[in-house]
């Protein structure tokens, strides 16, 4: 399986506020340049906002989580303002227009867009329990629990974006590839796509995720596809490290060694050294082995995700 980008933009949610709009309950915005200046270069970004979506108008009182009986989203002057079933009918309600999005991106620390930096208070609201999802960001978390989620803030961060561009793009890529017609076969292929890459991101659950491939099955093909993509995922969610993309890139280096001679072979070792000690980007090592990829006959290698554009090369991140 050959996965490509398509030239097309991306449909990517976000909060409202992140894109300028002045909904927040105080009449203002929290604009993110990020987002609206580079982001948008790739994602076509399709805006919400709970808290103006359930009729709460802007002003309005401002509301925060607490643990009582459930949590509840409920108004920080006025306990009697209670919105907790409101923003959950309104996630269950934009359910078939989630289902074309492909990543969210979300206000950190609302009580209902935050996805892990939201304060949960005490019953009294005095005093912070836990630090995670809006109650919004929750809802949407149940229906898609695959579907890429990341902060506005923690965006500004390029290790950080380029984690959450890959994520939507495995994301974007499986919905085409795979979802219309999720037979065993196309899930395997997929995941042979994706292996290096995966490897770069955690060698430990990417052996484990081989593992279930090659064993698994009893399952259904429905299961077996929802299953796989959810490792996919939680998987390409690590960080991928310059020491495990060595790993891969060595992986790679393997395949076509016998397709150079000895001083690009060299060349070729000696570059990947330069990158895992950090005195070369990873794209000096991906041109590199682009450059040698023709000369292999094995579609295996040509697949690879690894090996082709990857987000700093698209400028949406910094090199590493
Ligand atoms: S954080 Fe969410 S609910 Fe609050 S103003 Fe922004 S979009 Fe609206």
């Amino acid at each position: 399986m050959y996965i490509q980008l398509l030239p097309q933009k991306i449909p990517v949610g976000i909060s409202r506020c992140a894109v300028g709009e002045p909904v927040r309950y105080n009449g203002s915005h929290k604009h993110s340049k990020v987002c609206t200046q580079l982001l948008s270069n790739c994602f076509d970004l399709y805006t919400y906002c709970p808290e103006v979506a359930i009729g709460m108008g802007v002003p309005r009182p401002p509301i925060h989580l607490i643990v009582s009986d459930r949590l509840r989203a409920v108004g920080r002057e006025d306990p009697a303002i209670d919105v907790t079933e409101a923003l959950e009918d309104y996630a269950d309600q934009i359910v078939p227009e989630v289902e074309k999005l492909r990543g969210f991106i979300l206000m950190q620390k609302s009580p209902s867009c935050g996805v892990r930096t939201t304060p949960h208070y005490k019953a009294d609201g005095k005093g912070v329990l836990a630090h995670d999802s809006g109650l919004f960001a929750a809802r949407l978390h149940h229906h898609f629990p695959h579907l890429p989620l990341e902060e506005v803030g923690r965006l500004n961060a390029s290790d950080i974006r380029e984690n959450f561009l890959t994520r939507v793009f495995a994301y974007d890529a499986w919905h085409r590839y795979v979802s219309p017609d999720p037979r065993p076969a196309r899930v395997i292929g997929f995941y042979t796509a994706y292996k290096y890459l995966l490897l770069a991101h955690c060698q430990p659950l990417t052996r484990a995720l081989g593992q279930f491939v090659s064993n698994t099955r009893a399952l259904e093909p429905e299961q077996f596809a929802y299953q796989v993509l959810g490792k996919i995922m939680e998987i390409l969610g690590h960080q991928a490290s310059r020491k495990d993309r060595t790993n891969a890139l060595m992986h790679s280096q393997g395949h076509l060694k016998g397709y150079l001679n000895k001083e690009e072979r060299a060349e070729l070792a000696r570059l990947i050294d330069e990158y895992r000690q950090g005195h070369k980007p990873l794209s000096a090592v991906l041109t590199m082995l682009r450059h040698y990829l023709p000369r292999s006959p094995h579609h295996f290698i040509h697949s690879q995700v690894l090996l082709a554009a990857e987000p700093a090369e698209l400028g949406l991140c910094e090199f590493r």
